[in-house]
């Protein structure tokens, strides 16, 4: 099952991408616990590499179990096809290396992923390929930072931690003018809140690590794109070896199942969640895309159908204070990373910027008394009632 236009997500996260049957009639799908293919005989081989046999010839070109993981994205992305990697940040690295060459030149919203900030900003500089970075959501910046060289815009949809939503149909017709490359990080909005490649956008990434698998158990990563594009990375992926395990593949595969559930209970939860923190005395203020008071509230209610899991507040509170109230929330973890069944609690000025001084992370907007919670799938109300009772510890 794959048309994305007559079946729902829900349905395409249990079905798509899969075959009717498997070996030995089996229901579920099987995990090809391999590294090679054996070749029945000689002709076979020869057969095989002259292109009139198509089959599996070696673990890092290809597994069906991973094969798996990728037609169920590209089901889900409604994209003619998407390839696996062993990290999302595989999925990006490979993806950047496969079009970029000496001479290009990159653009990045300045609030996309910090290791993938830092793999354009420092890495890349190396090979001669260039970039300039624009101000969060502000696709007028675009405009003006583009040169002749300009090979590949990069985007994220909505970013860590303030949420911004770049108008991807804003970015999309300036790119394709100038045939500019569009690529999303799109692991905050999952396929069921969002599907940038309907806006025209080339390269969609996921970190399958993150709400895809959704158990905090696994990494993983899937670019989900034209059939043109993913072929094109898929030889880069064979080539740098940073392909996904199958077992790995079959965590994420058995975890998508559950996808359109999960999000539909961590989008309703954090949206309440939201609410309630915003009324909150001891809050300062909330960034959640489902709030009128996001700045980018408007693109998002045209853009996604659903906001997401993590909310992102400020507290009325010193760098101590906050941390007094994030070791006060008993059902969220202390945890990097987010989108599993777990709730996740952290302070950013502590976890992602803890090597920066307060005034350098106020000059990146990561404010001391800054909060990101990424929801799981606890009851909404046991998880609301304990983050308001945890705020009583700032005093
Ligand atoms: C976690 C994350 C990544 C990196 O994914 P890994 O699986 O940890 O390599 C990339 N982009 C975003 C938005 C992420 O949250």
């Amino acid at each position: 099952m794959s048309d994305k236009d007559d079946i729902s997500q829900k349905t395409l996260a249990v079905h798509g991408g899969e075959p009717r049957t498997y070996p030995y009639d089996a229901l579920a799908a099987p995990i090809t616990q391999t590294a090679t293919y054996s070749f029945a005989d000689t002709a076979e081989l020869i057969a095989y590499f002259e292109g009139r046999k198509d089959r599996e010839e070696y673990g890092r070109y290809g597994n069906p179990s991973v094969r798996l993981v990728e037609e169920k994205v590209a089901a889900l992305e409604g994209t003619e096809d998407a390839v696996a990697f062993a990290s999302g940040m595989a999925a990006v690295t490979s993806t950047i290396l496969a079009l970029v060459k000496s001479g290009s030149h990159v653009i990045l919203f300045a609030d996309c992923y910090r290791r993938t900030r830092q793999f354009v900003t420092t890495f890349l500089g190396r090979f001669d390929v260039s970039h300039t970075l624009i101000p969060p959501a502000d696709v007028g910046a675009l405009k003006k930072a583009i040169v002749p060289e300009t090979r590949l815009v990069i985007a994220e949809a909505p970013t860590n931690p303030y949420q911004t939503i770049p108008d991807l149909e804003e970015l999309v017709a300036i790119c394709k003018k100038k045939k500019i490359k569009t690529l999303i990080d799109s692991t905050f909005a999952t396929p069921v809140n969002c599907n940038p490649a309907r806006y025209g956008i080339d390269l969609v990434i996921h970190s399958a690590t993150k709400y895809l698998a959704g158990h905090n158990d696994v990494l993983g990563g899937v670019l989900a794109g034209s059939a043109g594009m993913v072929s094109l990375v898929r030889d880069l992926r064979s080539l740098l070896g940073a392909t996904l395990d199958p077992h790995a593949a079959y965590l994420i595969h058995r975890g998508i199942k559950t996808l359109a559930l999960r999000i539909e209970q961590q989008n309703a939860t954090a949206q309440a969640m939201a609410e309630r923190l915003e009324q909150h005395p001891r809050v300062r203020q909330v960034w959640y895309p489902g709030l009128a008071s996001h700045p980018n509230h408007d693109t998002a209610r045209r853009l996604m159908s659903g906001f997401g899991g993590v909310v992102t507040f400020e507290l009325d509170a010193d760098l101590e204070g906050t941390s007094r109230f994030v070791d006060a929330c008993r059902i969220p973890r202390i945890a990097p990373s987010l989108g599993g069944v777990e709730s996740l609690i952290e302070q950013p000025a502590l976890m992602s910027y803890f090597e920066l001084s307060t005034e350098e992370r106020e000059a990146i907007g990561i404010k001391n008394n800054l909060v990101r919670l990424a929801v799981g799938i606890e009851d909404t109300d046991e998880l609301i009632a304990d983050v308001l009772a945890a705020l009583g510890a700032t005093r």
